[in-house]
Formats: C-alpha cells, sequence, structure tokens
C-alpha cells in the first residue's frame, strides 16, 4: 500500500492523514489537540472506529510520538506501508515558493524567515516539520505551500499600489492563500465538465471559515482575494474581508491600539461581528427566526460574492464555471442560491431543484441552458497535498 501521512501542524494542534495519493483513499486520520495546553488529546479515526485518548501533550515531538503508537496500537501498522512521504502543508512560501519542494535546511531557513508574513502560521509548520524529522528520519519530507498555486498570478494582479519601500523591503504583495483547495477544485471540476483544464476560465470561491475566491485562466492563478495576509476579500467567521485601509488609522486616532485593531480584524470581525457568531450555520438559524443583524450579515456575505465574481468574470475575460467549496460552498443551498440567482447577467441560470438540499457532494447546479456552468465540488486539500508530494519525490 503507497501512502503519503499529510501532516498540518498549527502551534497547538496537529491534523494528520494517511492517505493514498493515486486514489485520495484516507486509509486513517487524526488530530493531536491542545499541544503545550493542559488536557491534551490524540483522536485516531480508522475503519469508521474513532479512538480517542486524554492525555498532557507537552510539544510537537510528542505529538508526532503519539501518532505513530496511534497507527501501532490502531492501524493501519506503519512499518507494512510503503510511506513514500511526510507531506506538510505550510501556510506561507512567499515569493520563495511556486511549487512544492521535498524539504531541507535551506527550505526551513526560507519559511523561518517567512515568519513575519504568517506569524500565527508558519511557527507551527515549523514544530511540526522539526518533530517529523526526528520521528521518521528515513522518509522524505515534503513541503506544499497554500501560497504556491498563486505564484502564476501576473504583477497587475499581486502588486499594491503602495511606496516602494513597502513592497521592496517589507515584502508587502498579494501573495493569497487556500492555494492547494483552489488548485483541487479547479482541477476536478475540468474532469467532471469533461474540459481540458487549460481551455476553462472558472472562480472557484472556497467558502469555509476562513474564505477566497481565486480567479483561474487554464489551470493557473491569476487573481485572488486574499492578499499579504489572510484577512482580505471575502467576510469570514471572524475577519472582515475588504476594508477601508483608512480604518485603522481611524481607530488608532482614537485611542484604539495596533494590538486591539490586529486582534479584532483577525478574531472579532466577520460574521462574529455583524452577529455574535462566527458559525455561518448559526447564522442562517438565526436569520431563520427572523434576526436582522443574521439577515443583514447574509446580505453583506452574498453582495461580496456577487462583486468578486462579477470582478474576475471581468478579469479573465469570459467565464465558463463558478465552483462552491469548503465548509459553508459545499453545504450551504441558500448562499449558493442567492449568488448565482444576481449573476443572470453572466447568462447564469440556476437549477434550483439540483442545489435544493445538496450538501457535500459533487454536482452540477446549474440548467443545461446555463451559458455558465456553477457547481459543488467538495474540497480535499489532503489528497492534493498527497499527489504533490508524491510527485515531487518521485522527480517529477
Ligand atoms: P470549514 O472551515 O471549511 O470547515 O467551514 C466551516 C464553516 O462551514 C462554518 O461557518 C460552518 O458553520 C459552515 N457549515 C458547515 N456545515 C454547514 C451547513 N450544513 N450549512 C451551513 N453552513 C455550514
Amino acid at each position: 500500500m503507497r501512502a503519503v501521512l499529510v501532516v498540518n501542524a498549527g502551534s497547538s494542534s496537529l491534523k494528520y492523514q494517511l492517505v493514498d495519493p493515486d486514489t485520495g483513499e484516507s486509509h486513517a486520520k487524526g488530530l493531536v489537540d491542545r499541544i503545550g495546553l493542559p488536557q491534551g488529546s490524540i483522536k485516531h479515526e480508522v475503519g469508521g472506529h474513532k479512538h480517542v485518548r486524554e492525555l498532557e501533550v507537552p510539544d510537537h515531538v510528542r505529538a508526532i510520538e503519539l501518532l505513530e503508537e496511534a497507527f501501532a496500537e490502531h492501524g493501519p501498522d506503519l512499518a507494512e506501508v510503503d510511506l513514500i512521504a511526510v507531506g506538510h502543508r505550510v501556510v506561507h512560501g512567499g515569493q520563495d515558493f511556486a511549487d512544492p519542494v521535498v524539504i531541507d535546511d535551506s527550505v526551513i531557513t526560507a519559511v523561518e524567515r517567512l515568519v513575519p508574513l504568517a506569524p500565527l502560521h508558519n511557527p507551527g509548520n515549523l514544530q511540526g516539520i522539526a518533530a517529523t524529522t526526528r520521528i521518521f528520519p528515513d522518509i522524505p519530507l515534503v513541503a506544499v505551500f497554500d501560497t504556491a498555486f498563486h505564484q502564476s498570478m501576473p504583477e497587475a494582479a499581486s502588486t499594491y499600489a503602495v511606496p516602494r519601500e513597502w513592497r521592496e523591503e517589507r515584502r508587502v504583495r498579494r501573495y493569497g492563500f487556500h492555494g492547494t483547495s483552489h488548485a483541487y477544485v479547479a482541477r476536478r471540476v475540468a474532469e467532471l465538465m469533461e474540459r481540458p483544464e487549460a481551455d476553462l476560465k472558472t472562480v472557484v470561491l472556497h467558502l469555509g471559515n476562513g474564505a477566497s475566491a481565486t480567479a483561474v485562466d487554464g489551470g493557473r492563478s491569476v487573481d485572488t482575494s486574499m492578499g499579504l495576509t489572510p484577512l482580505e476579500g471575502l467576510v469570514m467567521g471572524t475577519r472582515p474581508g475588504d476594508l477601508d485601509p483608512g480604518i485603522a488609522g481611524h481607530l488608532i486616532a482614537h485611542g484604539k491600539t495596533q494590538a486591539e485593531i490586529d486582534h479584532a480584524l483577525s478574531k472579532e470581525s466577520g460574521l462574529l461581528g455583524l452577529t455574535g457568531s462566527a458559525d455561518f450555520r448559526e447564522v442562517m438559524e438565526r436569520r431563520a427566526d427572523g434576526d436582522a443583524d443574521a439577515a443583514l450579515a447574509f446580505d453583506v456575505v452574498v453582495h461580496r460574492l456577487v462583486k468578486y465574481v462579477g470582478a474576475y468574470a471581468a478579469v479573465l475575460g469570459g467565464l465558463d464555471a463558478i465552483v462552491f467549496t469548503a465548509g459553508v460552498g459545499e453545504n450551504d443551498d441558500e448562499v449558493r442560491a442567492a449568488v448565482l440567482e444576481r449573476l443572470g447577467v453572466f447568462g447564469v441560470e440556476l437549477d434550483r431543484a439540483a442545489n435544493e438540499g445538496l450538501r457535500g457532494e459533487e454536482a452540477r447546479i446549474t440548467t443545461d441552458a446555463s451559458a455558465v456552468q456553477a457547481w459543488v465540488v467538495p474540497t480535499n486539500e489532503e489528497w492534493e497535498i498527497a499527489r504533490q508530494a508524491s510527485e515531487v519525490v518521485a522527480g517529477g
């Protein structure tokens, strides 16, 4: 059995999945939670069974040891698996990485240099890498970057109109995130449409707790809504998306500190700021009960989405497909319907029956007559990481 161990290490949690890179089959997955905090745990899922252990997990090395113990105890036995690589999700690859790479000291140094651009993510990714190096010294480790897919953006899309010093010394530019998801979904929809990806102009809407839109032309990202950080663009669970850059100065002039503003923009804005809940499903329940804040939040989310799809259709110079993915995109038929109904100007014609009640399944949700196809395609970042890692190891 050929497999890649896909690892997504955060500062206090580590998600893993053992994936067949050729078929996407998941052999086992799990989560080590509350690393370095009181009351840690590991949850290991295999063959429909969940095995939970609660114990202190002082650091990432212990987390990887626990992962190894869970495989030994509950399977699949890693000694029997042809483990071709460990694929690490790394959030920020900056301008250095347009492709996945086998991790060596120079890669680690480069990812450390990028910590100032992703202070909440890259340090946890690095701890995960260091721990797997110790526990699996003989298996190649591959870094797959969230930003890499967007390195194909033309300069006109990636450049902010700010002073040269900001751009050159502070590396201020649009990088984009969720690249692994956008790449997977754009390729998958081409397969579903039975068209070569090279011929398609697609807008991918990754709508989860974090949310981003990407314009994909012939399989390449040509614009995306997240920027230097994952704050820009669409309305998210706790992040606002697009803002007037003057807002920060206005608030500082009225006594807020930079730290308060940073915290509010990543943890207290978006749906949470508008409704008191960051959970889209809960917001939809409140909206159904007549809550005015929830109704406004839904309208703000939909307005922003319509604006991005329209802008990206123009950027692409045409549009063949709109694809919804991630927690909200895969599950919420109302948000999909509201967006598509407002895109009639592009010849989009919603297939109400196909859309209604559709959850977590691949399906087309526009009519045969629609000039643009819309699809739901559940994302699969683990498979994409496994696939890319196996290609890199094979020298592809
Ligand atoms: P993700 O980050 O991809 O896991 O997505 C998380 C978001 O998806 C949360 O805001 C959830 O409320 C939302 N979500 C999950 N299931 C549903 C559902 N059935 N209807 C609406 N939103 C959902």
